[in-house]
């Protein structure tokens, strides 16, 4: 069965220098045929510069980028809850730029998911109907259980563990998703057989699957061209591997792509 997957973890690539995550430069036109490549239908496109500086340009330049395909790609803009008119970017993203939802990186950003600050921002978010995805699996900041907290305070916003947990904490992730009626969890990073676990003990609907495209040192993006190659070997049922790839990440888009 030949699956559509929407990827809900890849990044534009990083233009002010400042990454440490480098990467190749490319244009959405290299990007989208990636994404042909890969057999991936639409994306959802993070920031790469905005993890490191959460600027209002960060979040023009990715606006800027997915305008080239809005059938193909959708932004999640990113703020730093510190930063002085932080939930005001916020609105701005949604009301002037077209971005579909917040991008949070408490380790790289420096920011705690109990921090007061992130509520008004998050607010913002819950007011469009957008969701919140988050970085996840290298604590101290950035744990599920710390993000599941956030979750709680907002319930009426999607939360998503951008990393499923990574290597070392996809247990607690799972636990965390069990337990919190509106946190997602993204197959991004995670091992094949961390993977399986997931998908058998996760509520089946919020399960989504993310390649972390855009850091490759190649512009065809080789690893997240394999990942999404790979998923559909890991000996999941076709019913339930259409949910992750295709049915749950267009549910919480809303319906995107048409
Ligand atoms: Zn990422």
């Amino acid at each position: 069965m030949d699956i559509p997957i929407i990827d809900f973890h890849t990044h534009t690539p990083a233009w002010d220098h400042a990454s440490w995550l480098a990467g190749a430069a490319f244009t959405p036109a290299d990007f989208t045929a990636f994404l042909d490549s890969a057999g991936i239908r639409a994306a959802v496109v993070l920031s790469h510069d905005g993890l490191f500086h959460a600027t209002p340009e960060a979040n023009d330049r990715l606006a800027e980028f997915v305008a080239a395909d809005p059938d193909r790609m959708v932004g999640f803009g990113t703020v730093n809850a510190r930063y002085p008119g932080a939930a005001e970017e916020m609105e701005r993203c949604f009301g002037t730029l077209g971005i579909r939802g917040l991008k949070i990186h408490p380790w790289l950003q420096g920011v705690s998911m109990h921090e007061p600050s992130l509520d008004p921002i998050a607010e913002v978010v819950a007011a469009h109907g957008g969701s919140v995805l988050c970085h996840d699996g290298t604590p101290p900041y950035a744990t599920a259980t710390q993000i599941a907290a956030f979750a709680r305070r907002h319930p009426t916003v999607p939360v998503v563990l951008g990393h499923a947990g990574l290597h070392d904490t996809w247990r607690e992730a799972i636990a965390a998703v069990t337990e919190t009626a509106n946190l997602y969890i993204c197959l991004c990073g995670v091992p094949p057989y961390a993977g399986r676990h997931i998908i058998d003990r996760c509520p089946p609907e919020r399960v989504l699957f993310g390649s972390d495209a855009g850091l490759s040192d190649q512009v065809g993006q080789a690893y997240a061209v394999a990942r999404a190659h790979e998923i559909t070997r890991w000996g999941v049922d076709d019913t339930t591997l259409r949910r992750v790839l295709y049915d749950n990440p267009r549910d919480l888009l809303g319906g995107w792509p048409q």
